[in-house]
């Protein structure tokens, strides 16, 4: 067995003191990076256990922003009145990932940095250039049925697997995070990154960059917001596609529209393309469709994932058309 050490610092400063090194990791709930460590991807010398920080809140300023403190457990913010009144789409994104027993320790930081479940990148048998700059990358032609279709590149093509991801790009959320420069904010937006040449790099945070928590702007019409996720078991799965939606409609006209894919990129991905052509267009099945197409015919499919364009427009056409019909 590899020794690995354990701290529990109870200051956001002394646990980003602490992880300094590239050898240590946050520990949260643990339900994605302690499967990494007895895989051996993942082999930290010390883990900083987050837990005892005082983030675990969900809160909302006098503007309407809400708070949400990384340290809240997925079951909790799935059950908090405030999410699901204002943005249901967040609440159904987490209900929809995992297990009731992982959401209870699953925790909002753990969540948006949870790793890829690319077969490749979990066995360290196999290259992969992730895990390994360089090895190279089986999943172009072996196993990719459910990897990316939209902003992969020749060196990776992994999905990110985050439910909450999804519904939080569509949000427009804000990540608070604290690092050696100190404290500040980054859209989420701004959060993932493209692999590029070096996939190795997924997130724009600086070493040992701690998530304190998220912003969720204030957007009325996200009360009338849905994630709808396609998966291959009914529970208990990752997505092999998903769609998060708010919808704003005045009369037979989209008012405004937040739409976000997950499944389909090495990022949540935003649909800004489909957003575009749906904003001021009419509320029908054919302009929900020509709007998903529209955003869907940058997709690069490989040998096995070309269902995903279909997927994703259905699912796109099946919940803006749920919820026009709500409004
Ligand atoms: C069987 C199974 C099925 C699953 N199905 C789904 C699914 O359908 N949908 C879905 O979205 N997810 C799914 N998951 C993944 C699950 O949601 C994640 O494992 C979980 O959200 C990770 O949260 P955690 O708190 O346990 O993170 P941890 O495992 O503790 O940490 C994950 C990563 O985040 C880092 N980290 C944690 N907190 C912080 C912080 N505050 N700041 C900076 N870095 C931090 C850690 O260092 C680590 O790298 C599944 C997991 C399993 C095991
Ligand atoms: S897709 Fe990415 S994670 Fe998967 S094998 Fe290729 S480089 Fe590794």
């Amino acid at each position: 067995m590899r020794q690995f050490g354990y701290e529990r610092p109870e200051y956001a400063a002394d646990a980003v003191a602490l992880a300094e090194r590239p050898e240590v990791r946050y520990l949260a709930g643990g339900t994605n990076l302690v499967d990494l460590m007895k895989l051996g991807v993942e082999t930290p010398d010390l883990l900083v256990d987050v837990s005892a920080l005082p983030y675990e809140f969900v809160q909302e300023d006098l503007d309407g922003l809400v708070r949400i403190g990384a340290g809240v457990r997925n079951s909790d913010l799935a059950a908090h009145a405030l999410i699901r009144s204002r943005y249901p789409v967040l609440a159904q994104a987490v209900l929809a990932g995992a297990s009731g027993q992982l959401r209870n320790m699953a925790t909002v930081g753990g969540n948006l940095l949870q790793r890829t479940r690319c077969v490749y990148f979990q066995d360290v048998s196999k290259p992969c250039n992730k895990r390994m700059p360089g090895s190279g990358c089986p999943a172009r032609k072996g196993d990719h049925h459910n990897l990316a279709i939209l902003g992969a590149s020749d060196q990776c093509i992994a999905t990110n697997p985050s439910d909450m991801a999804v519904a939080l790009t569509a949000l427009d959320a804000v990540v608070h995070v604290q690092d050696h420069a100190g404290p500040h904010e980054v859209p989420l937006a701004e959060l993932y990154r493209l692999p590029g040449s070096d996939p190795q790099r997924e997130t724009t945070l600086a070493p040992g960059a701690l998530i304190t928590a998220v912003d969720l702007p204030t957007l009325p019409f996200a009360r009338r917001s849905r994630y709808r996720k396609a998966r291959e078991r009914a529970s208990y799965s990752f997505a092999i596609g998903s769609v998060a939606a708010a919808l704003d409609v005045e009369g037979d006209v989209v008012r405004d529209v937040r739409l976000a894919f997950g499944a389909v990129a090495p990022v949540p991905w935003r649909a800004r393309t489909a957003e575009a052509a749906l904003v001021g267009g009419p509320v029908n099945e054919e302009a929900f469709r020509a709007a998903a197409e529209a955003e869907l015919a940058a997709a690069e499919p490989l040998r096995d994932n070309a269902y995903k364009v279909p997927l994703i427009t259905n699912l796109v056409v099946r919940t803006l058309a749920e919820l026009a019909a709500g409004s």
